[in-house]
């Protein structure tokens, strides 16, 4: 197999690690005989990976004392109800900067007053609307602070007067965050922090028990807190990679030395699309996320865009191509995507340019 550059969008890239120790656990459990997937989760051995999973979340997101940390299944879509059933007593608002962000939105509006507060689907989700009141009497305020379709990313943690509730699936753990600020934070694993199968959420204990509507058992927080996320069977093998690449993080120095690397990988691909006459990049530039970027082929040379992407996959790029309501081009550059891994798409795309002037 040749070697190949792995941008997909999600599920994510996982570094190498993480899967060597699944793979040996799959086979044998910490010395069990036992695979992980036919251990009993009532184990000791299960339940000390359970206890530092939870505890390296807390420890690498500097989580204060008063939140819990819950892992779910559904993924980050069925926390969109979940946010609403839990906490949407009177109304709340959403900032709507695109299909995920509209998609929590409806499951609100299924349950009570939900409304988008401000919205940038004006010019296709390109930019993060800014400048709008926040009235103080909402339940809470939902946004989704990295937009993995367009490319845009709240890369700030806003002040809000009413709790914040923030859709982090796609840029958890590459930033520094000051959790304090949220009422909750959530997202699916397999976009940054896991394979797909299990979906963390943080949650300050005072959001707890707020709604007067029944609640069904499964789709209370309460019901995950006080069970320790196994009230029914957990999805183990999810929660093992998630934790081997928790402790991958942490072993290159967790948040901050991740983020340094994020940055340099970002700049590193918005420089070559700038500067390279054939792209151009979609999101407004105040707005770039660091994770997924997305571009398109420069005015006048749409023509080019499917030798473009004929031409990258024959160079081992995999995954470039851009989400179907956008276009174009997406490269999504999550944590263990490598600084090597960019520069053999900026080279790509150099070389490609080369071809075409
Ligand atoms: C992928 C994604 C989702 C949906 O996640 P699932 O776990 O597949 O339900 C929600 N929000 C954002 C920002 C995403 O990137």
């Amino acid at each position: 197999m040749s070697k190949v550059h792995v941008f997909n969008a999600g599920p994510c890239l996982l570094p190498q690690v993480a899967i060597d120790r699944s793979i040996e656990a799959l086979k044998d459990f910490k010395g069990t005989g036992v695979s992980l997937i036919s251990i009993s989760h009532r184990t000791k051995e299960w339940e000390s990976v359970m206890d530092e999973c939870r505890a390296l979340w807390k420890e690498l997101l500097e989580i204060p004392e008063d939140y819990e940390v819950v892992f779910l299944g559904g993924g980050a879509s069925l926390q969109f109800l979940y946010v609403a059933m839990n906490f949407l007593e009177k109304k709340a608002a959403y900032l709507d900067t695109g299909v995920w962000a509209h998609k929590a939105l409806k499951e609100a509006q299924g349950l009570g007053e939900a409304y988008a507060i401000a919205c940038s689907k004006d010019r296709n989700y390109c930019y993060i609307p800014k400048g709008f009141d926040i009235p103080a009497d909402l339940d809470y305020l939902h946004i989704t602070t990295n937009n993995t379709i367009y490319g845009t990313e709240i890369k700030t943690d806003m002040d809000c007067p009413v709790p914040l509730i923030a859709d982090m699936s796609s840029d958890i753990l590459s930033r520094r965050v000051d959790v304090s600020k949220y009422a909750m934070i959530y997202g699916g694993a397999q976009k940054n922090a896991g394979p797909a199968g299990v979906t963390f959420a943080i949650i300050k204990k005072d959001m707890l028990g707020r709604v007067s509507r029944y609640i069904p058992t499964m789709l209370d927080y309460r019901t995950h807190i006080d069970k320790g996320s196994m009230f029914n069977t957990p999805p183990v093998f999810s929660i093992f990679v998630m934790n081997e690449t928790l402790k991958w993080l942490k072993g290159i120095g967790g948040i901050d030395a991740i983020h340094a690397i994020d940055e340099k990988k970002a700049s590193t691909l918005y420089a070559e699309i700038d500067r390279n006459s054939l792209f151009r990049g979609t999101a407004d530039k105040e707005d770039r996320s660091i994770m997924n970027v997305c571009f398109v082929m420069a005015e006048g040379r749409e023509d080019l865009q499917d030798e473009f992407l004929a031409f990258a996959k024959g160079k081992g790029m995999i995954g470039i191509k851009g989400h179907r309501s956008v276009g174009g081009f997406r490269a999504s550059l999550y944590n263990a995507c490598t600084q090597e891994d960019v520069d053999a798409l900026v080279a790509c795309m150099q070389e490609f340019e080369k071809l075409h002037i």
